[in-house]
């Protein structure tokens, strides 16, 4: 394949990718955000799409998505930190990231909170659910989010937005059934932290049934870029 025809191989999939939510969002009633996720994708995609109308994409490794934060730091994009943190990488998040999808201890969000740059705004965050309470994953238990909320909410430089999880692979039936319980946690948490207005469920897989679970924002990597590398 020449560049020229990957270049509309990739502009035809985000249009695709792009259609579909605003057609399930207007279908549910509500407005859905698209965040590309761009991760192991390289920076001549990104800026495509930018030019294209994209203006928030998502990372998975901090390395990774630092050096294209600074590669493309002549464009206005949000970048949204969507992979696991450890200790010694959150100074690097803090300083290069709008937005952190995975926060799931109080002791990584303190850390944010304190190393996020006095220049910057606030960095907002969501609580990391483990929704099919996987052993191997990220994330902390629906019980646990007030807590977490709580703590949160009390850090001046971290703004709490939502909540954000990644299902085990399930049927439809028990994935509707876990979205349904982020959905009913997330309106909760909305009564008590008004600055709480995401809800980051659906990749490519499952768009469809996240958006009509309520979903807000939905992480799209392979319907927009094709497989990773
Ligand atoms: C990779 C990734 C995505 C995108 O997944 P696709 O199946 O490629 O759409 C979304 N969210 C997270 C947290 C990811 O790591």
């Amino acid at each position: 394949m020449t560049d020229l025809q990957s270049h509309h191989n990739l502009l035809e999939r985000y249009q695709a990718v792009k259609n579909q939510v605003q057609e399930l969002a207007d279908n549910h009633g509500h407005r859905v955000q698209l965040l590309a996720v761009s991760k192991r994708h390289s920076t001549e995609s990104i800026e495509q799409l930018h030019k294209a109308g994209q203006k928030a994409f998502g990372e998975n490794y901090v390395q990774e998505g630092v050096e294209k934060a600074q590669a493309l730091s002549h464009l206005e994009i949000e970048w949204h930190f969507i992979g696991p943190i450890q200790s010694n990488k959150s100074r690097q998040v803090a300083e290069h990231f709008h937005w952190v999808h995975t926060i799931d201890r109080e002791k990584i969000a303190k850390r944010l909170n304190d190393q996020r740059p006095e220049h910057l705004n606030n960095l907002n965050v969501l609580i990391q659910v483990n929704i099919s309470e996987q052993d191997s994953k990220s994330g902390i238990h629906l019980s646990e989010v007030n807590t977490l909320a709580e703590a949160i909410s009390q850090l001046p430089n971290l703004t709490l937005r939502g909540l954000m999880c990644i299902p085990a692979p399930l049927d439809d039936t028990q994935l509707e059934h876990e979205f349904t319980a982020m959905r009913k946690t997330y309106e909760e948490l909305k009564q008590n932290h008004p600055s709480v207005d995401t809800l980051s469920m659906g990749m490519s897989q499952d768009l469809e049934l996240a958006i009509k679970c309520g979903s807000n924002m939905v992480r799209i990597g392979t319907a927009i870029f094709g497989a990773r590398h």
